[in-house]
């Protein structure tokens, strides 16, 4: 039996099989070949492989996702066809003397590079496509099998690190826990691990993944870190023992149900739930969320290979909010940038991404991806009850310009007739320390405040949210973001708006009483946590 140590970020226990999440390596040498016609034939080769796979893919996508998702394949089928791509394969070949797999990731470097430099965001997008179709083209000259992350059983995944948008291809019927070398609490992949209800640990270190192999028996510990490779019979017994007790411990949360969310002495606040897509909805309901704090809408652009329409966002915030029955809906406009990158949107590499292109700074830069999505989210308003919000917020100017923007879109709308309701609430992420230092000035123009903790601590304390190596200086209760949120209650009270928080800390019921005395309205936290959080408030005494 081996120990493992790292940070437990979800508290659940799991017991299974181990799969190792590969990554294709797909780096490639530059190799000298005489014999330029046998390159060029394995390049047909792997080219005729690659369409067959296209095909297998867009069939199933037709029938798992509808046709506007599986349009993606055919623009890769097209690739493969297309003129200038195949000459400058053979170009270089011809007159470098090289092997195919250097032709084509020279190849692919230099087109995606012209599409990502085009002003049209549909040119830029095939940036992504381009990369996509040549590592398709060059694992299958290496001889590599594609990566299908489908598990046979449900698996302890256990992966270097996870980019949010690998975790969300995940499979999530057969991910029993999720184990990572590297990573941090409060990156997303982490947040995702706690939407889904999965048993995780992050940060367990480099010798890990070297030390063991597809198929071991493992416990995961999410409520500890700790992780035992091959553990014996009286460690098997303690943690079999232990994941009962959570679950008898859970279950026992359930007579919570139905219950209010009040102190002893009167005092109410809304609990509601984050989520990152309409699959989660069945955890809200399950969990008596008394609505949707935080949909971070982001996640349907990183589930998808090319931007979403206005039809698809459509059906799935009238899905989300068909599903709530009135109950009220708030959607995050999209926050791409930093960890959650999405190659599509061909952004420049960054040296400082988290203070960089980022959210509300992309919208504002290209409308065109803003307005669409704020179509989307005011057609299906007339299904439910909508509330919008804005992240990464740092100016009067941003807001009075997304203002602006929702106005235009609702005229837009009027003058084609189309339905949507009036009463669509409009807010900001207080996330930044400027969005709180100025919540006087930006309080009047909303009707409310939601903190996003995450983002705030890490902008306030200086700490990157991405770096495990500095979590022992990043302390979530420090009372500069204390003050912080405090100066925005009162600033959002004063000018009656509503605030509530939406970040990780929401859930940290050592500080459920003192945001009631500051007089937060509502706490939006992961599904699981809504009956934990309702536990708490109802044995606070305020006065
Ligand atoms: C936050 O920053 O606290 C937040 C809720 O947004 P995200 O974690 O998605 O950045
Ligand atoms: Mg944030």
């Amino acid at each position: 039996m081996e120990k493992y140590a790292g940070k437990g970020v979800y508290g659940a226990v799991a017991i299974g099989r181990i799969s190792l999440f590969r990554k294709a390596d797909l780096s490639v040498e530059r190799v000298h070949r005489e014999d330029t016609d046998s390159e060029k034939k394995r390049v047909e080769d792997a080219k005729a492989q690659a369409g067959e796979q296209i095909q297998e893919l867009y069939e199933k996508a037709l029938k798992e996702v509808g046709e506007a998702n599986a349009q993606i394949f055919e623009i890769h089928m097209m690739m493969l066809d297309d003129e200038d791509y195949n000459e400058s394969i053979e170009h270089i070949i011809d007159t470098q003397k090289v092997n195919a797999e250097y032709a084509v990731a020279v190849t692919a470097d230099n087109f995606a590079e012209m599409f990502a430099s085009m002003e049209d965001a549909y040119m830029q997008a095939r940036s992504a496509d381009v990369k996509d179709i040549s590592n398709r083209i060059i694992a299958n000259l290496m001889g590599k099998k594609e990566q299908k992350n489908q598990f046979a059983d449900k698996m302890i995944i256990c992966a270097d690190d996870l980019a949010p948008s690998e975790t969300v291809s995940l499979d999530k019927d057969k991910v029993l826990a999720f184990v990572t070398a590297y990573g941090s609490s409060n990156s997303h992949t982490a947040i995702l691990a706690r939407n889904m209800n999965i048993p995780a640990v992050i940060g367990v270190g480099d010798g890990f993944l070297s030390e063991i192999a597809d198929g071991q028996n493992a416990v995961v510990d999410g409520f500890t870190g700790e992780i035992y490779v091959d553990p014996d019979a009286e460690t098997l017994q303690k943690y079999s023992q232990k994941q009962k007790e959570d679950e008898e411990r859970k279950k026992l949360l359930q007579n919570l149900k139905g219950k209010e969310n009040v102190t002893l002495d009167g005092t109410k606040i809304n609990i509601y739930a984050n989520i990152g897509g309409v699959e989660n909805i069945g955890a809200v309901l399950a969990n008596d969320a008394g609505g949707i704090g935080l949909f971070r809408s982001e996640f349907l652009y990183l589930q998808n290979s090319d931007f979403p329409t206005e039809e698809q966002q459509f059906f799935a915030y009238k899905k989300v909010l068909e599903s709530m029955s009135g109950k009220k809906v708030i959607v995050r406009t999209l926050d791409i940038g930093a960890d959650k990158q999405a190659d599509y949107f061909g952004l420049k590499k960054e040296e400082n991404p988290a203070l960089g292109m980022r959210a509300i700074r992309i919208c504002l830069t290209r409308p065109d991806i803003f307005k669409t999505q704020l179509r989307a989210l005011y057609r299906a308003s007339a299904f439910g009850e909508l509330g919008i919000m804005f992240p990464m917020i740092t100016s009067v100017n941003e807001v009075e310009e997304i203002l602006e923007i929702c106005e235009e879109v609702r005229n837009e709308l009027t003058n084609e007739g189309i339905e949507f309701s009036e009463h669509v609430e409009l807010g900001i992420m207080i996330e930044t320390p400027a969005a709180a230092i100025i919540s006087d000035r930006l309080a009047p123009l909303v009707d409310f405040f939601s903190v996003g903790t995450n983002d705030l601590t890490q902008y306030t304390l200086a700490c990157d949210r991405q770096n495990p190596d500095i979590e022992n200086f990043v302390d979530t209760h420090h009372e500069a973001i204390l003050r912080l949120i405090e100066m925005a209650v009162e600033n959002a009270h004063k000018n009656g708006a509503w605030i509530g928080i939406c970040g990780e800390l929401a859930a940290d019921t050592a500080l459920t009483e003192t945001f009631l005395r500051m007089g937060i309205d509502e706490l939006s936290v992961s599904p699981a946590f809504v009956l934990k959080v309702r536990d708490t408030v109802r044995k606070i005494r305020l006065k």
